[in-house]
């Protein structure tokens, strides 16, 4: 049986998402900015909360973890680099490790960058990767701990998996990174019917995440430094990747 994945919308523009396994009935929660909206989409299904899984120390995203570790007791997972700033863990993980959500399999990536301890959770399975604030739709995080190098080598792992991979990101930015997306490649159709699509979702009120890796690939400034109208539009036609890459990240800054 398939997992059951539901994005759910927390504070301001974050997400947190809720992974169900039918076949155990195990579920787990991908961070917790505010536990009442998980709360109730749990509520909502009948599901038991057994698993609390950190992306990184931003209170925007462990927040609500005590409140629904009382609520649930359900075991908490993240970062052993940074147990220092998490709730306390019960499971620290690092790059390479496994956990386990009921039957399914999660591989740990680390995908520092927007800090240095942020960690992916990968579902191979089923195709499905939680990114938070490293590859975002549309964009990557700020960076705010790491440097364009760290960023760059943890994007290209998330840009390695197979296309058809969900990806789970942790903010709803994506019309914003679309629309600095657009300064750099005016010319990508991709591109614009994604801003098309996004529009619409949003004026419906929908999210725009998850997204698929393939359409990532197709119109995310942040995975495309080897694109020629990018290039040409930054400047840097024979530049190295990750210079490209520093390049947009420092334009979208001043965006
Ligand atoms: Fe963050
Ligand atoms: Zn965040």
């Amino acid at each position: 049986m398939p997992l059951e994945l539901v994005t759910v919308p927390c504070l301001k523009d974050n997400y947190a998402y809720l992974l169900h396994d039918p076949q155990s009935g195990a579920t787990a929660v991908v961070d917790v900015p505010e536990p009442g909206p998980i709360a109730a989409a749990l509520a909502e299904r009948g599901w038991t909360l057994t698993d609390i899984l950190i992306t990184h120390h931003h209170w925007d995203h462990i927040d609500g973890v005590e409140a629904l570790r009382a609520a649930t007791g359900a075991k908490v997972t993240g970062a052993a680099a940074d147990a220092h700033r998490l709730p306390p863990l019960d499971r620290a993980v690092a790059e390479g490790d496994q956990i386990h959500v009921g039957t399914a399999t999660a591989r740990i990536l680390d995908v520092s960058g927007h800090t240095v301890g942020h960690i992916a959770f990968v579902f191979d399975g089923e195709r499905i990767a939680f990114t938070a604030d490293s590859l975002m739709a549309g964009g990557c995080g700020r960076l705010f701990e790491g440097t364009p190098a760290q960023m760059w080598t943890s994007l290209s792992k998330l840009a390695a998996l197979p296309p058809d991979t969900l990806i789970c990101s942790g903010h709803e930015y994506t019309q914003s990174n679309l629309r600095f997306a657009q300064t750099l490649e005016p010319g990508n159709r991709d591109l614009m019917l994604r801003i098309t699509a996004v529009a619409e979702a949003r004026a419906q009120g929908r999210a725009t995440v998850p997204s698929l890796l393939s359409l990532e690939l197709a119109t995310n400034p942040f995975l495309r430094a080897a694109n020629a109208e990018i290039r040409a539009s930054l400047g840097m036609t024979d530049a190295p990747d990750v210079d490209c890459f520093a390049e947009v990240r420092a334009r979208k800054d001043r965006f």
